[in-house]
């Protein structure tokens, strides 16, 4: 078999399998994905990430521009070191989708231009 593509898991056939170890640069797979290991192994499977588990609970505002969001879509959880495991409170700002795009600028090392719309 191609060592480059990954094949699929034997029990649901739907996702790739888990990593079993790498030797010589050739990886070796595991029967099973991610989740059927933790099925068989009896954990938890599903969306619990670290910052849910954390009970962090967003605000109703965003703290760089204070935004009122009428819904919680629209505003998001900001790291502020950018360490996604980092779940001190410290750590998490609500901010909406603007202000979370305009970081990711700034993260680039872009600036936000000044120019002004003249139409
Ligand atoms: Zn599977
Ligand atoms: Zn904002």
């Amino acid at each position: 078999m191609d060592k480059n593509v990954r094949p699929l898991c034997t029990k649901c056939n739907a996702r790739p399998r888990a990593v079993a170890y790498k030797r010589a640069n050739k990886i070796y797979w595991r029967s099973l994905c991610d989740r059927c290991n933790r099925v068989k192994a009896n954990k938890k499977v599903g969306g619990v990430t670290v910052l849910e588990r954390s009970g962090y609970k967003k605000l109703k505002k965003c703290e760089l521009c204070g935004f009122k969001a009428q819904h919680k879509a629209q505003l998001d959880v900001l790291f502020v070191d950018g360490n996604l495991r980092n779940v001190a409170n410290s750590n998490l700002k609500t901010v909406c989708a603007n202000c979370q795009r305009l970081s990711s600028v700034r993260r680039l090392g872009w600036r936000v231009g000044d120019l002004i719309a003249d139409d």
